[in-house]
């Protein structure tokens, strides 16, 4: 077997999978040295990675179905759950209760290490065979049956990557949120309504980018502003509509007329606020008090790079989502609370402490490897579904002692196991991208995609880099074609036959399905949800949930960077604004200089 030279030091590599062309530098090596385990005084080194960046973030997205939720049934108590595995899976689950009682044991699904298999083959086949949590849930939780990758938090409804939540719906990238509906990223904040990147607010309404606001609608870009409707840029400033300075008297008579519970209203304002932005100078990069960072909506960021969406990372490489305290964390999406010394994880953190391509590490868990769904977990290799485990290999007990023997000889047969199609039989030849680089072997390598329980467009990937089918099945990864099924209903009402304004909306609205006015995919209003758009005097949504999840991904920037020269001193700089989009951008110093 021709050992790749490529994984040998720093410098310029080709992407084994994409061909792209990425950097290691002395830095990574000293990092992936750094956090290599060490057992019985011996290291064992995990080489620099074969994929560049973006495929390797690519590969971790598409093991997590955030999004399609399916009604289904507990394998246990035979409840009827929400589940993250759709009907036609084979995989089985339980209900949040059933998983964490005691009614079943995850050891009694272990099994002895195969040495003459492929290591990934055996993780695969446990993980399939140990139940699943029906939806990825952790910590207190209180009237939640339907959120999914989150935990500790109180009623609420169909928000994913959030914790610390109180009476929230449809939200992503939420914490510490009480009575928020519709957003995307809101920290510490109470009563918002689609709103994208707002921290520490209150009584938001489509607001972006904005941060101790309160009481504003269509805002952006705004800081300490308080009753300001549709204005761009303004810090600590009250009263202002379009950027106009006005008395308490002249807002209440401009803004009393606007009635947001009509659609088309709503509708008008979202509108203008585009055309309002358009002329707004940005900030070449989202975030504040970033110290020696490169990357997009950092905030309280210290040495990071190549990072997106972290909050209180310090000293982080390829985090995506990696929020309120990480250290030291290389190739991490979602979600920190305290996570250390980890490499290549996804979904994993809560007080957790050297992980390793591990999926799901979570509530005071350390020195995993190659874990598959773990809580209270440490000193485990290769196990799925466990809780309060220590010493597993393949889900079954070891003395530290055989541990500490076992785990060398399966690094040593990880190394000398190549990576290939998954499902391919002893002795065909390894996997080769279409460059025909060497894709590596199973040790220092995060699992390859053909192993995700889910199907590619049921993935976050499909969001943040689609694929067409044809593509998905040519690279031998899955692709599903089952749609989530909708629960009975008294009729299906086009959106565009609602009333205009949430006045007219009958308590009937209940009983039925709206068909949502882009994909045509039946979505149902919730009591509370009908309750909040009456108090907060919103509008009725006229697209399906997942639809406004995406529409507000949009009004963010990609996680891309161009080269742009600033509008103001042309010197060169690295941002997600394409030098297409109609925005003045400047850089940081610039817009210092401007706006503050
Ligand atoms: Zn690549
Ligand atoms: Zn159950
Ligand atoms: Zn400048």
């Amino acid at each position: 077997m021709q050992k790749p030279n490529l994984r040998q030091g720093s410098g310029r590599q080709a992407c084994a999978h994409c061909s792209a062309p990425f950097e290691v530098t002395p830095e990574d090596l000293a990092f992936y040295d750094q956090v290599s385990p060490v057992i019985r005084g011996t290291k064992y080194a995990i080489p620099a990675p074969s994929l560049c960046p973006d495929c390797r973030q690519q590969r971790r997205l598409a093991f997590c179905n955030e999004f399609n939720l399916y009604p289904g049934t507990c394998g246990l108590c035979r409840k009827r759950t929400l589940s993250q595995f759709p009907q036609s899976s084979s995989v089985p689950y339980y209900c949040h209760e059933c998983w964490h009682s005691d009614k079943w044991n995850a050891l009694s699904y272990g099994r002895e290490i195969d040495f003459t298999r492929p290591f990934f083959e055996q993780l695969t086949a446990l993980k399939r065979s140990v139940p699943s949590l029906a939806l990825d849930v952790q910590g207190e939780l209180q009237n939640c049956d339907y959120i999914h990758y989150a935990g500790s938090s109180k009623n609420s409804y169909l928000i994913m990557h959030a914790d610390f939540c109180e009476d929230c719906m449809y939200g992503y990238g939420f914490k510490h949120n009480r009575s928020c509906v519709d957003g995307f990223y809101n920290l510490q904040c109470e009563l918002l309504y689609d709103c994208v990147d707002c921290h520490g607010s209150y009584g938001l309404t489509h607001c972006q980018d904005c941060i101790n606001c309160h009481s504003g609608a269509f805002l952006r870009d705004c800081i300490g502003c308080k009753s300001c409707f549709l204005c761009t840029g303004l810090r600590n400033k009250e009263y202002c509509f379009e950027n106009e300075q006005l008395t308490k008297e002249e807002y209440r008579e401009r803004t009393q007329g606007i009635d947001l519970q009509s659609f088309k209203t709503y509708q008008e304002c979202r509108a203008r606020r585009r055309e309002i932005e358009k002329k707004h100078t940005f900030k070449e990069f989202h975030g504040h008090n970033t110290e020696n960072c490169a990357g997009d909506y950092l905030v309280h960021c210290k040495d990071t790079h190549a990072s997106f969406d972290c909050e209180n990372v310090e000293h982080g490489k390829f985090c995506y989502q990696v929020v309120t305290g990480a250290k030291n964390v290389y190739d991490i999406y979602q979600y920190g609370l305290n996570l250390h010394e980890s490499l290549e994880c996804t979904i994993s953190g809560e007080n957790s402490y050297h992980l390793l391509f591990t999926l799901g590490g979570n509530v005071s868990c350390s020195d995993l490897l190659y874990c598959w769904y773990m809580e209270n977990a440490k000193n485990c290799f290769g196990c799925a579904n466990m809780t309060h485990a220590s010493y597993c290999i393949l889900n079954r007990q070891y003395t530290k002692e055989v541990y500490e023997q076992l785990v060398p000889r399966l690094i040593v047969h990880m190394q000398k196991t190549p990576l290939r199609s998954f499902g391919a039989t002893e002795g065909q030849t390894p996997l080769r991208s279409p460059s025909g680089s060497f894709a590596g072997y199973e040790w220092g390598e995060f699992l390859p995609v053909e192993m995700s329980l889910f199907g590619y467009n049921k993935t976050t990937a499909q969001m943040y880099y689609p694929l067409k089918k044809k593509d998905v099945l040519a690279e031998h990864w899955t692709w599903d074609d089952e749609e989530p099924q909708l629960p009975a209903v008294e009729k299906i009402i086009d959106a565009g036959k609602l009333p205009d304004s949430t006045r007219d909306i009958p308590d009937d609205v209940l009983h039925w399905a709206i068909r949502c006015e882009v994909t045509g995919r039946p979505f149902k209003i919730q009591p509370q949800e009908l309750a909040f758009y009456r108090e907060q005097k919103l509008p009725i949504p006229r697209r399906h949930w997942f639809q406004r999840h995406l529409d507000r991904f949009h009004l963010r920037n990609p996680r891309k960077f161009w080269k742009r020269k600033c509008a103001k001193c042309g010197r060169e700089i690295q941002t997600t604004y394409s030098p297409e989009r109609p925005e003045t951008v400047y850089c940081e110093t610039c817009y210092l200089g401007e706006v503050y």
